[in-house]
């Protein structure tokens, strides 16, 4: 499927001119390693719409009250997805990663939010290819794996306002 053009270029519309972190083709490239760092370290907000909170309670089989009661907190930017310290842990963890055999999950996977799903195409880690790469130093996924072409990269970005 031939890419959408934009109307105004963007950095990534580019290949990156020093050719260190891309292979001068025009795209991100992003595949998740499954290490969990962004679902851990220090307590996070993780946003929901109600919608997305539904779903959620619905996959749990707790009702929505119960839901936010158990699972979220409420922090200055809104009621966020809760962290919690696993014993003998000094980082945090989200309440729904799992780790098993030395590999982590998300134990909502099919319904996360929408943060979640669009990371690392956030506004604020394409405002200019400095962003994105200070954010790839902590996911290791970020610049290496498939191939996301701009016109997708803009979707995606578009889906959320983080
Ligand atoms: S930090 Fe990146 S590679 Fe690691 S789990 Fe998160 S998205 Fe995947």
């Amino acid at each position: 499927m031939p890419d959408v053009p934009p109307s105004e270029p963007e950095w990534f519309d580019r290949p990156d001119p020093t050719g260190a972190t891309l292979t001068g083709e025009v795209g991100l490239r992003f595949t998740c390693t499954q290490c969990g760092n962004c679902c851990s370290g220090l307590p996070g907000y993780v946003g929901f719409t109600p919608e997305e909170g539904r779903a959620i309670a619905r996959m749990l089989g707790v009702s929505e009250e119960e839901f936010i009661d158990r699972y979220t907190r409420d922090t200055p930017e809104g009621r966020s997805i809760k962290d919690i310290r696993p014993e003998g842990s000094n980082s945090w963890d989200c309440v729904f990663l799992t780790r098993e055999g030395g590999r982590t999950g998300c134990s909502i996977y099919d319904v996360r939010p929408a943060q979640c799903r669009t990371w690392p195409f956030w506004r604020s880690n394409l405002r200019s290819r400095d962003d994105w790469q200070r954010a790839s130093t902590g996911c290791p996924g970020m610049n290496t794996g498939a191939l996301h072409r701009p016109g997708s990269v803009r979707l995606t970005r578009d889906r959320v306002d983080i």
